[in-house]
């Protein structure tokens, strides 16, 4: 079972992630993140809370 970020495709082996090569052969995959896309997603998120907190604010004035 092999680890494939869903946003970069990069699969995560021994040595850790690395561009997909194989990927066609492989069956037993999972979808994950890599640390930059987990990153990535993470700051999407708060920076989705703190608009949608900010346009509350700015609503209950
Ligand atoms: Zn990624």
């Amino acid at each position: 079972m092999i680890v494939q970020c869903c946003v970069c495709k990069q699969v995560r082996n021994e040595k850790g992630w690395v561009p997909p090569d194989r990927q066609a052969s492989v069956k037993d995959i999972s979808h994950g993140y890599c640390p930059e896309c987990a990153q990535r997603a993470f700051e999407a998120i708060r920076r989705y809370h703190a608009l949608k907190n900010a346009a509350k604010s700015v609503a209950a004035l």
